[in-house]
This record gives C-alpha cells, sequence and structure tokens, in this order.
C-alpha cells in the first residue's frame, strides 16, 4: 500500500493545543454583591511549555488554576484540555479526567499527615486498576524522580516543608498527567528550598511535561518561559520570556 504523498506546500493544520480556554468567567455571590473572579480569560497553553501566572493578590490565579484543574467549574465559557471539552463533563467524568490528566500541588502540600510518603503517592492510583504491587512500584518511582528514595516510609509530619512539596510533586506525578498544575507551589518554603523545588520543576519540564505554576516572585517566575499577568479576572499580559 502507498500513503499519500506529501505536499510540503500544504497548509498544515494547527495542532489543539493542550489547553484552551475561551471567554471564562467565575462569578462569585456574595451576599448582594457579584464577584467577579474570572471576567472573560482567554487561554491557549501548548504541550511541553512552562508557564508561570502572576498578578496582586485577588486577582483570580486560584480561580484560574482550580478551573484548569477540574477542581471548579466556571459561570460560563469553556474550557477544553486535550480536545476534551471540559464543561459539558458531568461529576464522575470530571473526576475521572482530574484523576488521569491533572497533577496539582499545593501550596500547603495537601498530604495526609500520619501516611507515609509512598502511602500518599500511591493514592491517586486507588482507582487505576492496577495491583497493589504495580501500584508501590510506580509510587517509589515517583518518589525516586523527586530524590526522596530514601524517605518512602517516613510518615509526612516526619518530613521538611521541601521534602513534603517533594512528595505532593511525586503525588502529583504519578499517574503520568498531561499537565502539572502548581498554585504558589513555594509559597510556604524558605528561598533555599524553594530554589531546590524551582530546580525540580526546570527538570520536570525539560523531561516533557507541561508545567503551569502561580507565583508572585519575580525569581521564580524567571523559571519559566511564558509569563502570564492576571489582574481583576482577565489576563493583563502574555509574555514568553526565554
Ligand atoms: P488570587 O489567587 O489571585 O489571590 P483568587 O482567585 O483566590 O485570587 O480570588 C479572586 C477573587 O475572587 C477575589 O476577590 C476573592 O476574594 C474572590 N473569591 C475567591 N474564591 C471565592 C469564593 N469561594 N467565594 C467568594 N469569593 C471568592
Ligand atoms: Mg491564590
Amino acid at each position: 500500500m502507498t500513503s499519500a504523498p506529501v505536499d510540503p506546500s500544504a497548509p498544515q493544520s494547527a495542532p489543539v493545543p493542550l489547553i484552551q480556554v475561551r471567554d471564562l468567567h467565575k462569578i462569585y455571590q456574595v451576599g448582594s454583591e457579584e464577584v467577579r473572579a474570572l471576567d472573560g480569560v482567554d487561554l491557549d497553553v501548548e504541550h511541553g511549555e512552562y508557564v508561570a501566572i502572576m498578578g496582586a493578590s485577588g486577582s483570580g490565579k486560584s480561580t484560574l488554576m482550580n478551573l484548569l484543574g477540574c477542581l471548579d467549574t466556571p459561570t460560563s465559557g469553556s474550557y477544553s484540555l486535550g480536545g476534551v471539552a471540559v464543561q459539558e463533563l458531568d461529576d464522575d467524568e470530571l473526576a475521572t479526567i482530574r484523576n488521569e490528566q491533572i497533577g496539582f500541588v499545593f501550596q500547603t502540600f495537601n498530604l495526609l499527615a500520619r501516611t507515609t510518603a509512598l502511602d500518599n503517592v500511591e493514592l491517586p492510583l486507588v482507582y487505576s486498576g492496577l495491583s497493589r504491587g504495580e501500584r508501590r512500584e510506580l509510587a517509589a518511582r515517583a518518589l525516586e524522580r523527586v530524590g526522596l528514595a530514601d524517605r518512602r516510609s517516613h510518615r509526612s509530619n516526619e518530613l521538611s516543608g521541601g521534602q513534603r512539596q517533594r512528595v505532593a510533586i511525586a503525588r502529583a506525578l504519578v499517574n503520568q498527567p498531561s499537565i502539572l498544575l502548581a498554585d504558589e507551589p513555594t509559597g510556604n518554603l524558605d528561598s533555599a528550598t524553594s530554589a531546590e523545588i524551582m530546580e525540580l520543576f526546570d527538570e520536570l519540564n525539560r523531561a516533557g511535561n507541561t508545567v503551569v505554576l502561580v507565583t508572585h516572585e519575580d525569581d521564580i517566575a524567571e523559571h519559566a518561559r511564558r509569563v502570564v499577568t492576571m489582574r481583576d479576572g482577565r489576563i493583563q499580559s502574555d509574555e514568553r520570556t526565554r
């Protein structure tokens, strides 16, 4: 069988971006007042990008991240992740996409305190259909990737802040998500530990992971290759920095 010849002059169809957000709004009703946390956001993120989202406190960064992470639903607008129209999914489908496609890292780590590093990382695999042994193997490998192989049996409350964030990153990675989202991942860490965590994000991005992180520190944002600045629920600027 012969395949059709490739015409080099033919227009290439643009690849579908990993994230495609259009006119996204999130309005909170607080008493009689409407809070426009997101007020018409358009955003595309391609596979393999490394994006920092900046902006003053209250500008809508976390609201946007929670929508991108399928942790919340918008008031209006559209969001497609890997070509799937997220706004059309029901709660079960959202839970599945969240579990399979998204790794979310929080400022406060959100680990189970009296649970070992290995068990914390294994949690997202509970519904994977894998055997216990396979789950433990994948969790151990994810801990290795973040440099914590020797801490697998430590409980989270026996780990430092930087180590806890590494466990949280391993947990975010264990399902091989298509995107890693991090909301102020270094917000609770000292500057030396922050630098180590940022090196880890750099390394994960170099390995092909798409990374979107929120920060309000310029030196953290400098790690990314694109900086999106928010103001009053809108994107104020969007610049490639490297
Ligand atoms: P950032 O992460 O940039 O600090 P947020 O996305 O957390 O900003 O908040 C954006 C705006 O939405 C703020 O005015 C905030 O007070 C408001 N907001 C966020 N979450 C809620 C909520 N659950 N209920 C009411 N208002 C909210
Ligand atoms: Mg926030």
